[in-house]
């Protein structure tokens, strides 16, 4: 039988439906970062998403964004028993500008268009894609279920899915905070971001955190010719750059120890042994001397935490003259792991600087986003993992966190869920960039082991043992 859905899954793939309803969804123009963007963002969930989830049984409803005037958020229910468990999915419907003057491939951004094993589209990868996948996949799984006694998928599923996602989520942490018991779950199982390779089926358990915050240096009123003045007044440009020397030494080791993380769990270590970052096709070669002095570089970009400079100012570089600049400014940018508090970032580096002689050195408040990380061990995890091998052949790769950044402490933090992440996209998808694709391979392998998840979810249904929903 579970054969059988994971054929259905395929032949669904192969007749080209999928790509079908894809087609659909990628030809609304979802450019949340467009102002004008909320008919298309409202026309997404209501003329695209509600029908296709009203024909596998979900009720939808359509809330306005808490925040005004962002897009608005879609909860759909499709509830079978109190007894089974209850699965969490989500997606954003959004999309990054189309960019459409800049596509190279394809037919540009608004309707996809395959090129041997890519299908090009805006979405395509981020997000409509992915969830594209998993709607298809609880289709398929529901299609296989209808022919056993009762026709039932065995649990209880949730959709949320919002359209702000591409301008950082606003209101979805205040959304979920005044939705909670409507959203309530066992799980969360959701699909964004890439694999760690493309014929590398993976599963992350959260992702780092952010944090950007200025240094800034303010001397006097005005620059001062260097003649008269060099050797007499204090450089803001050199100060500051030693000040930046004192946080993160010239190998990107971290030096300030609030903002370094606990050591590496056993367990995270153990995930992350043996895999390899990088080495994809246009790739940039990896640093071996960069970053933490002993760890693997899966370790480096999952596993620690940088500090780095994005942009630095002093003088008008453009434009040098001979002159002791007034002021100088860094724009630094913080990747962290789980157990690293930022919530003192501010006071922290300051009475660093201080204890180290860069007096008047203004450092801004921190923009953050929160790391999360599910613990690996966790048996959502296991189940997963489990899943996902029986139906590929293969081991997947496990990525306890992402190292870039997902608003994933909503559900982790707010939602009270363990989050388990199965991405459908590799890393060259060109998301957020002309040229973005979904890969065909990947989506009908994903396609198809999804279908698998969640026909072992249905097996499992009431019985999945207590420990797993608690
Ligand atoms: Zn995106």
């Amino acid at each position: 039988m579970r054969e059988a859905a994971l054929a259905l899954a395929n032949e669904h793939f192969d007749s080209g439906a999928f790509v079908a309803d894809l087609a659909r969804r990628v030809a609304i123009r979802t450019e949340s970062q467009d102002a004008a963007s909320g008919p298309a963002l409202q026309a997404y969930l209501a003329d695209e998403l509600v029908p296709s989830l009203a024909g596998l049984g979900f009720v939808s409803t359509i809330h306005p964004n808490p925040v005004p005037p962002y897009g608005p958020l879609l909860v759909a229910t499709r509830h079978e028993s109190d007894d089974a468990p209850t699965v969490l999915m989500y997606g954003h419907g959004d999309v990054i500008r189309g960019q459409d003057k800049s596509w190279t491939r394809g037919s540009g951004p608004w309707s996809v268009a395959a090129d041997g094993d890519k299908l090009y589209g805006r979405g395509t990868a981020d997000n409509k894609g992915q969830h594209s996948i998993n709607l298809a996949a609880l289709a398929q799984t529901l299609a296989a279920r209808s022919s056993t006694p009762g026709g039932k998928l065995g649990f209880n599923v949730k959709w949320l899915v919002e359209t702000g996602e591409e301008t950082g989520s606003p209101g979805l942490a205040e959304f979920c905070a005044a939705h909670r018991d409507e959203l309530a779950a066992d799980v969360l199982i959701a699909s964004d971001g890439p694999r760690l390779h493309a014929d590398a089926p993976t599963v992350f358990l959260g992702s780092r955190g952010v944090a950007n915050f200025d240094l800034t240096l303010n001397l006097r009123e005005g620059a001062h010719h260097s003649g008269n003045w060099g050797g007499l007044l204090r450089n803001p440009g050199t100060v500051l750059a030693h000040a930046i020397a004192s946080l993160v030494d010239a190998r990107g080791r971290i030096l300030i120890e609030a903002l370094r993380p606990p050591p590496i769990p056993a367990n995270v270590r153990a995930a992350l042994a043996g895999l390899a970052v990088g080495g994809g096709p246009g790739d940039p070669e990896v640093d071996a001397d960069w970053g933490e002095p002993g760890l693997t570089p899966a370790e480096r970009v999952f596993a620690w935490n940088t500090l780095d400079v994005l942009a630095y100012r002093t003088g008008n570089p453009d434009f040098p003259v001979n002159a002791i600049p007034a002021s100088a400014k860094a724009n630094l940018h913080m990747r962290f792991v789980v157990g690293t508090d930022v919530s003192r970032l501010r006071e922290q580096v300051a009475a660093h600087l201080a204890a180290r002689g860069f007096a008047g050195i203004e450092v801004s408040l921190p923009v953050v986003m929160a790391a999360t990380r599910l613990d690996p061990d966790n048996p959502w995890v296991r189940f997963t993992l489990a899943s996902i091998e029986s139906s590929t052949g293969q081991k997947p790769v496990l990525l306890p966190n992402l190292g870039g950044s997902l608003p994933n402490d909503v559900f982790a933090d707010i939602l009270g869920l363990p989050t388990v992440w199965v991405p459908h996209s590799y890393p060259a998808c060109q998301q957020h960039a002309p040229d973005e694709h979904l890969l065909l391979p990947v989506a009908r392998q994903a396609l198809a082991l999804m279908t698998g998840l969640f026909w072992d979810l249905g097996e499992a249904g009431a019985g999945l043992p207590r420990r797993l929903r608690a």
